[in-house]
């Protein structure tokens, strides 16, 4: 069976470019993916999608119509879409088998509301995830806007972020750093494989607060805040333990060969320990 690779993030990781990007790196290989958007509040989508939740559902209208803000209007309206979950598998089902006119589909690409909690927290997006994951190895894109996780603070909130996505799915994950034609991920690899790096890295944050006339109290190494996240980390390095990391640019196009092993990597993980876990929850 296909993969479904889900693309989770926060707003501006860039979820919609890298789905850009990795809807004509397929193409490219004359592999096209089955796509689909699941954003209702998107204007454009830069990619051809079989299924747009905007064909059924009109976001603006909904807000109108049930008198709902931004979120509520994205929330009211997966809501809506989500009833029509088993004819959309079904679909897929059928577009996974061999046809006499068309070849099967190897890829289906899902991408998500920019509101990342509204996918990820909401009854109806664990309705979605959880009916794609029953027939089809299912895998967590987790998209990182790399430059905005510099420092040792935004990236451990990040990587806290996707942990806890991670416990909620209960789904295989890759993290995927993008924008690295902007700032490069090898220090991203290198925190989240020499926790000492990453120790020297938060004493020298530290020291940076430090001159600004923070911190004092709060210093990397003691203090309430240094063993706190001395202990956050221990915990990452577990979490890390589980993951597939690339670096990709969805803007120039490299890491796309990663990231396609990562997932062939992440596809036997769910076979070979998520499907067995799935069905015994039955
Ligand atoms: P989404 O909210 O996660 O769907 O993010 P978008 O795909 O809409 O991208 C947010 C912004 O990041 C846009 O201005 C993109 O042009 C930019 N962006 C996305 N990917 C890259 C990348 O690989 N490199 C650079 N430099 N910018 C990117
Ligand atoms: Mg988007």
């Amino acid at each position: 069976a296909p993969p479904v690779i889900v693309c989770v993030g926060m707003a501006g990781s860039g979820k919609t470019t890298f789905m850009r990007r990795v809807n004509s790196y397929l193409h490219s290989k004359q592999k096209p993916p089955y796509v689909i958007n699941l954003d209702p509040a998107v204007l454009n989508v830069p990619f051809d999608s079989n299924i747009d939740i905007r064909d059924s559902v009109n976001y603006e209208e909904v807000m109108k119509q049930y008198n709902l803000g931004p979120n509520g209007g994205i929330l009211t309206s997966l809501n809506l879409f989500a009833t029509k979950v088993d004819q959309i598998v079904n679909l897929l089902e059928k577009r996974a088998k061999p046809q006499e006119d068309k070849a099967p589909i190897e890829n289906i690409l899902v991408d998500t509301p920019g509101q990342i909690e509204v996918f990820v927290w909401s009854a109806s997006g664990t309705i979605l995830l959880e009916s794609l994951a029953s027939s089809f190895p299912t895998v967590i894109a987790y998209i990182i806007d790399t430059p905005r996780t510099t420092s040792t603070s935004t990236f451990m909130s990040n990587m806290l972020y996707a942990c806890s996505i991670l416990y909620k799915t209960k789904l295989p994950m890759v993290l995927v750093f993008n924008k690295t034609d902007v700032k490069d991920a090898a220090f991203a690899k290198e925190w989240m494989t020499d926790f000492e790096a990453f120790q020297d890295a938060l004493q020298r944050d530290q020291e940076g607060d430090d001159m600004d006339g923070e911190g004092g109290s709060s210093g990397g190494g003691g203090g309430y805040m240094g063993s706190l996240l001395n202990s956050m980390s221990l915990m990452l390095e577990e979490f890390y333990a589980h993951l597939s990391v690339v670096g990709v640019s969805s803007k120039v196009g490299t890491g796309m060969d990663e990231f396609f092993e990562a997932v062939a990597e992440k596809k036997q993980e769910f076979i070979d320990d998520y499907l067995p876990e799935l069905q015994r929850r039955r």
